[in-house]
């Protein structure tokens, strides 16, 4: 999961100890450096920024795991990577790159972006600047600040008659489905959100909400709030511009990946 591991200790300035080596997570236009090994990939470890032909163009301290300092770079998206290594985008790196790892290049990719994207104020447009209390920009100026940005994303998996509902959005590849997921709107709770969800993109009523997990999705800064359901009443109909295909699906017919949903009481 892209979640960031549990014994991982955020911070916002490194300690002084400059021998300490170091687990980088350098991006160009989102995508992540690693060096392919024989089970997998790496990422680079060093005490001291480690390539000297990359000019960073930002640096961001995330923290500490399992007493190693973690620490995210940007360099311009154009840049080549180093002999033998590759820039990856983390859904590439699914299964490739050490779980825990992910989870903090998830992690440093939403704290990029946010640094990246919070340059200049929203209210005034003068520059901001980073705070070294918390983690925020502020602008000097007048006075805003601004944190690092969560989407919440209600996905929900319905179930009627030990069958599954699946959905397949026209961005998807065929024959590939997904449970329905949308984000919430301002003001609605995730139980509305998942309500009006379901009605807008497949045309019937929900029961039965159970909260099942959450999960971190950094594309570019979502969280992802799991729950499950049961059908209430309605004829199942796609919704058209946002859902080309509605199903129920019993399990046989389903391979999982990412976040797997309880199927217990499938058929
Ligand atoms: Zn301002």
């Amino acid at each position: 999961m892209l979640t960031l591991p549990d014994d991982f200790q955020p911070g916002l300035l490194p300690a002084d100890d400059s021998d300490t080596p170091i687990q980088w997570f350098v991006f160009a236009g989102g995508n992540l450096l690693v060096r392919p090994t024989s089970d997998g990939v790496a990422l680079p470890v060093a005490a001291v920024w480690p390539f000297a032909k990359l000019v960073t163009v930002r640096r961001l301290y995330l923290g500490s795991w399992r007493g190693q300092p973690c620490h995210a770079a940007e360099v311009e998206t154009a840049t080549p990577p180093p002999p033998g290594m590759n820039f990856e985008s983390l859904r590439a790196l699914w299964s490739r790159l050490d779980e825990g790892l992910l989870g903090v290049a998830g992690h440093a990719e939403q704290l990029i972006e946010w640094d990246r994207s919070h340059q200049f104020c929203g209210c005034c447009g003068a520059q901001t600047q980073r705070r070294a209390d918390e983690r925020a920009r502020h602008c000097v100026a007048c006075g805003s600040m601004a944190y690092p940005r969560l989407s919440p994303v209600i996905m929900v998996r319905v179930v009627r008659d030990g069958h599954i509902l699946l959905a397949r959005p026209p961005r998807f590849a065929p024959g590939f489905y997904s449970v329905l997921a949308g984000f919430v709107e301002a003001g609605e709770t995730l139980e509305q959100a998942i309500h009006r969800e379901v009605a807008e993109e497949v045309n019937i009523r929900v029961c039965d909400l159970r909260y099942f997990a959450s999960q971190s999705w950094p594309f570019p800064h979502s969280l992802m709030i799991a729950f499950t359901a049961e059908y209430a009443e309605g004829e199942l109909r796609a919704g058209g511009r946002e859902i080309v295909a509605a199903r129920l699906f019993g399990t046989d017919a389903v391979s999982y990946n990412h976040l797997t949903l309880p199927t217990s009481d499938l058929v």
